[in-house]
């Protein structure tokens, strides 16, 4: 078994069928006894009552604690503050406190325009027993003015009440280390939890990392490039550089992993076949 804890994000499907095909997901990875699942919210509450149908399944069962994501910007705090009332409602106390990214057409609104506005909010309305998570981005977030700007937008996080940090995934752990040890040196003492990506096709690889700033160094690129049109050859090598990187990241004392999971048991499994977690 992992020697440090482990967390698992899924999304909201949009189908029943979905729903029922990640059930089957989350008994599969039941070995991994995570200390917590996270669901995901889309942005501007585009999956507000599939975000809240799921958490609701999900505390229904008795599995692990449950973690919404809620992001505030183009959102109206009366949404908000009714969503945080019915996560209190079925005992939720961990959430990830997001600012999110404005949906394509939405205007700015008046309400919360940073996650640092919104962890404050949480803390008043939830106390001092909630747990608050917040993104963190080892290699800058894409929007940031400059790098201090957003190791200080990450301390602001921690000022105004959050408990805990999950990272934006990353394949260069030297780009994690560095940037634990300026948070470290700010006075940012919660603990900064790796976010870990499977790997299982590149051109949405390549997408994703584009859009959040995630990098995909030159090496592992050039390689993942050419394993394309090979996909189970793609996935058992991304698996050994992943498999590498969760290996590293726990000799270096990282306080837990959090899988993204995309729904699927298969990707976490060939990373904790390689690990001698299963
Ligand atoms: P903040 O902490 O407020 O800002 C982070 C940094 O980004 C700061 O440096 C800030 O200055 C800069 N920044 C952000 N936006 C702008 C802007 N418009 N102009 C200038 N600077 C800007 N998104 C979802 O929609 N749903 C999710 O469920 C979700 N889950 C996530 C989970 C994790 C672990 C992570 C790492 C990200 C997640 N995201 C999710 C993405 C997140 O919403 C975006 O990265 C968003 O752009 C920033 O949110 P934040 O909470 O980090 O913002």
């Amino acid at each position: 078994m992992c020697k440090v804890p482990l967390s698992c994000e899924f999304f909201p499907t949009a189908t029943p069928e979905g729903a029922e095909k990640l059930a089957a997901v989350r008994r599969e990875l039941a070995y991994l006894q995570c200390e917590y699942y996270s669901v995901t919210y889309g942005a501007g509450g585009s999956t507000r009552d599939r975000t809240m149908n799921l958490v609701a399944r999900l505390v229904a069962e008795n599995g692990p604690p449950v973690m919404p994501h809620l992001t505030c910007v183009a959102s109206s705090e009366a949404d908000i503050r009714s969503l945080l009332d019915d996560y209190r409602a079925l005992g939720i106390y961990r959430l990830m406190a997001l600012r999110g990214d404005m949906p394509s057409g939405a205007l700015e609104n008046a309400g919360f325009t940073t996650a640092q506005q919104l962890v404050a909010y949480v803390r008043e309305l939830w106390g001092n027993n909630a747990r608050i998570f917040v993104a963190a981005y080892p290699e800058v977030h894409p929007r940031a003015h400059t790098p201090a700007a957003d190791l200080q937008a990450f301390r602001d996080k921690v000022a105004a009440g959050a408990t805990d940090a999950v990272t934006q995934y990353f394949y260069n752990v030297e780009a994690f280390l560095r940037f634990r040890d300026e948070a470290l040196a700010l006075g940012i003492d919660v603990p900064i939890v790796p976010g870990i990506m499977p790997i299982s096709n590149f051109n949405q690889l390549s997408r994703f990392s584009d859009a959040c700033g995630a990098e995909i160094p030159r090496w592992l690129r050039k390689r993942l490039e050419a394993l394309q049109d090979d996909l189970p050859a793609l996935c058992d090598y991304g698996a050994d550089v992943v498999a590498g990187i969760c290996e590293r990241l726990i000799a270096e004392g990282v306080p837990a992993l959090h899988f993204y999971s995309m729904n699927r048991a298969d990707l976490i499994g060939e990373l904790c076949k390689r690990l001698g977690w299963c």
